[in-house]
């Protein structure tokens, strides 16, 4: 059961939860307010609902989680959305990083590799009506070329290698951010694509991220 009422209570915890992600080094003001607005309990199940702002992450079925709230801000953060950017997110999860994103006025095609995720945020009524988000069942390492180029990419799932394959659906000037790892630590990485086609790389923090998997799962 879904979690559909967003009470007072549940917006001073989102509150909290903005200043202690300011206090972590969070500080895109677009970012915060993003995350002071998406009702993060709607993504988990209602018996997580308490404890739906703690700064930690979740499981969602399938051996799948829901990202702490820090690693969302830190990853929306380096992406620096702008109004109307074409974002492509490989790992839908829980859907709460889409509509964090889409809260921000990007337009969002986020694929899933896990049919049952897939389906469930399908059935997800409230999650349906957010504008924005087009949602994929596929193979996030194949992207969707169909759609491409995209102003900006996101992985949420562990990358044994930079994901080179994917450059390929970035627009010129635009970047990817994606944890990069084989082990149970990644490195965060943001790839940028200069306009003569070349990559720069920048490093960031470590994270732990569940694995980017090759394809799908019914
Ligand atoms: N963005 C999510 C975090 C999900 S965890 C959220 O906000 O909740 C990572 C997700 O990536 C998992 O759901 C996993 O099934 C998915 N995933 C892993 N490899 C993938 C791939 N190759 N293509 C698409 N999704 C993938």
């Amino acid at each position: 059961m879904r979690p559909v009422e967003d009470k007072h209570r549940h917006q001073g915890l989102r509150h909290k939860l903005v200043d202690q992600l300011k206090k972590a080094g969070i500080s895109d003001e677009n970012v915060l307010q993003a995350i002071a607005q998406v009702p993060r309990h709607f993504f988990l199940d209602s018996a997580f609902a308490e404890i739906a702002y703690e700064n930690r992450s979740f499981p969602i079925g399938e051996g799948q989680t829901i990202s702490h709230p820090y690693t969302v801000a830190y990853q929306t953060q380096l992406l620096s959305i702008q109004k109307y950017e074409r974002v492509l997110e490989v790992g839908t999860g829980s859907a709460y990083q889409a509509v964090v994103l889409a809260t921000l006025g990007a337009q969002v095609y986020t694929i899933e590799r896990q049919r049952k995720l897939f389906d469930s945020n399908k059935q997800f009524e409230w999650l349906q009506k957010q504008p924005g988000i087009k949602f994929f069942y596929g193979d996030g390492y194949q992207g969707l070329p169909t759609f491409a180029p995209f102003d900006k990419i996101l992985i949420t799932a562990a990358a044994p290698q930079i994901p080179f394959a994917l450059l390929e659906q970035l627009r010129p000037g635009g970047w990817m951010v994606v944890p990069v790892g084989e082990g149970n630590i990644q490195q965060m990485k943001k790839i940028t694509k200069l306009s003569d086609g070349a990559t720069r790389e920048e490093i960031f923090d470590e994270f732990s991220f569940v694995p980017m998997l090759t394809g799908k799962e019914s």
